[in-house]
């Protein structure tokens, strides 16, 4: 299983990513998780991540692509993974896709966590409180929508172009989310 997690922050992605890795024994690998241990860990990653993750901007593809380049070489990815997090811009798509060719460990499968608007507002909030994560905060996690509205939404279309795009209705409580993604995934060819 070599799966992408995609969606909208507050969408389900780290959780129901988790979820799908443990149902499939592969590593989950989330860039978001990654990218909070360098920053709390002080590396010279970390502290160039950090400004851009704070405002809730996306760090540059340089930085993001040594970081999961990385943690990828440390399991045995043709084996499979689930990504949560990367690629989040078409370059970044058009990147990977360009690495995948060459070694052959290609997507088998996107899946794409679709929710309203108003309910995505409501878990960020919730979030926010609870984990008090630093990007979390009303005014970034806005700020953080309007990115992937313009920067990573753009990938729907791309993934659907290459016919491995999985839309999930992620409105609904955790199990029910899952109960669909496994759904979904078992009636993929070949499941
Ligand atoms: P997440 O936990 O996935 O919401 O990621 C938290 C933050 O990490 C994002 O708001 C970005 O600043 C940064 N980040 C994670 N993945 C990427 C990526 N693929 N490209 C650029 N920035 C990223």
């Amino acid at each position: 299983m070599r799966a992408l997690m995609l969606g909208p922050p507050g969408s389900g992605k780290g959780t129901q990513g988790a979820r799908v890795a443990a149902r499939y024994g592969v590593p989950h690998i989330s860039t978001g998780d990654l990218l909070r241990a360098h920053v709390a860990a002080g590396t010279r990653m970390g502290r160039a991540a950090r400004v851009y993750m704070e405002r809730g901007d996306l760090v540059p593809d340089l930085l993001i692509a040594a970081i999961v380049l990385e943690r990828l070489a440390e399991s045995e990815p043709s084996k499979g993974f689930v990504l949560d997090g990367f690629p989040r811009t078409l370059e970044q798509a058009q990147a990977a896709y360009g690495v995948a060719r060459e070694t052959g460990i290609l997507f088998d499968v996107v899946l794409c966590l679709d929710i309203p608007h108003d309910e995505l507002m409501r878990r960020l909030d919730e979030r926010g409180r609870s984990q008090g994560r630093a990007d979390d905060e009303v005014a970034t996690v806005r700020h953080r929508i309007e990115v992937y509205q313009a920067k990573t939404a753009p990938l729907r279309e791309y993934y659907e172009g290459r016919g491995i795009f999985l839309a999930i209705d992620a409105d609904g409580s955790v199990d029910e989310v899952t109960g669909r993604i496994f759904a979904a995934l078992d009636r993929l060819p070949g499941a």
